[in-house]
């Protein structure tokens, strides 16, 4: 055996005991244990065999680790003087609950409630700030030019709109699009706590920091929520960029790819 090759053959085995995917040499028997490589005909290199392990999705490709934890929201004690109307309310109940909803000022000006929509088993749920002018006139959560870019988002790491359930904050449209109000998203958030009890999602991805502020429960910078892997009574919760705002600021688009991509990897854990 030449030099060059028996380096050749010591580096594939070092590769091997490392865990590389192995190489078969043509015309050569390989034994994969322990990835010792056998000598063969000099310089012949064909790819994996048909028993390689398939390979990672596009999406996976430079996908960033998962990073380590963030806030942990536990449950309220509960309230011993009042019986939670919402208590064992079904997701359609709570879908009608919304449309006839008067408990917030937001009432008087939207022409229809958004209450989310999804398979109730989702294991996926995405929630952003609240509806606007499309959704408002649809009765649907992001079906305007953001929720176009949520579509393709979803579709690229290999969550489809049709496996996910989509929310908001609030689900009545502020007046020209102003961020909701605190109280207003107080007034609203046990309704999709409901939802995320009822659907009771492997992840849930935050978009925008209206969502990740109210969810979280504290004020702080999208930059300061995002990298982390949030808990939220007990379920993985990955903050992200609202997707309005990527329309607005591209660069943020690669920031986003990396959460949305640990919260693809959060989903097959
Ligand atoms: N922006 C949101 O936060 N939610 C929608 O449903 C649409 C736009």
């Amino acid at each position: 055996m030449s030099d060059a090759k028996g380096l050749f053959v010591e580096y594939l085995r070092q590769q091997g005991e490392l865990g590389a995917m192995p190489l078969v040499l043509s015309g050569q028997r390989q034994e994969r244990q322990g990835g010792r490589v056998a000598e063969g005909q000099e310089g012949q290199v064909s790819g994996p065999p048909a028993s390689a392990p398939p390979a990672a999705p596009a999406w996976m490709k430079g996908a960033p680790p998962i990073p380590g934890p963030g806030l942990t929201i536990t449950a309220p004690t509960k309230d011993l003087f009042a019986k939670d109307p919402l208590a064992d309310a079904s997701l359609e109940e709570i879908a009608e609950m919304v449309r006839t909803c008067t408990r917030c000022p937001l009432h008087a000006s939207r022409t229809n409630g958004v209450p989310g929509e999804g398979p109730s088993d989702a294991r996926l749920m995405v929630v952003g700030e609240g509806p606007g002018a499309n959704e408002d006139e649809t009765g649907r959560p992001f079906v305007g030019r953001a929720g176009q870019l949520l579509d393709e988002i979803l579709a690229a790491i290999g969550c489809p709109r049709e496996t996910v359930f989509i929310a908001n904050i609030v689900k009545s449209r502020p007046p020209n699009n102003r961020k909701p109000e605190p109280l207003e998203v107080e007034a609203c958030l046990p309704y999709l706590y409901r939802q995320i009890e009822i659907i009771h999602p492997a992840v849930i991805l935050a978009m925008g920091g209206t969502a990740a502020e109210s969810l979280l429960g504290t004020r702080g910078s999208l930059g300061a929520f995002r990298n982390k892997v949030h808990s939220f009574r007990g379920i993985p919760l990955v903050v992200t960029y609202h997707p309005a705002a990527l329309l607005r600021n591209p660069h943020w688009k690669r920031p986003t790819w990396d959460d949305v991509r640990i919260a693809r990897q959060l989903l097959d854990q």
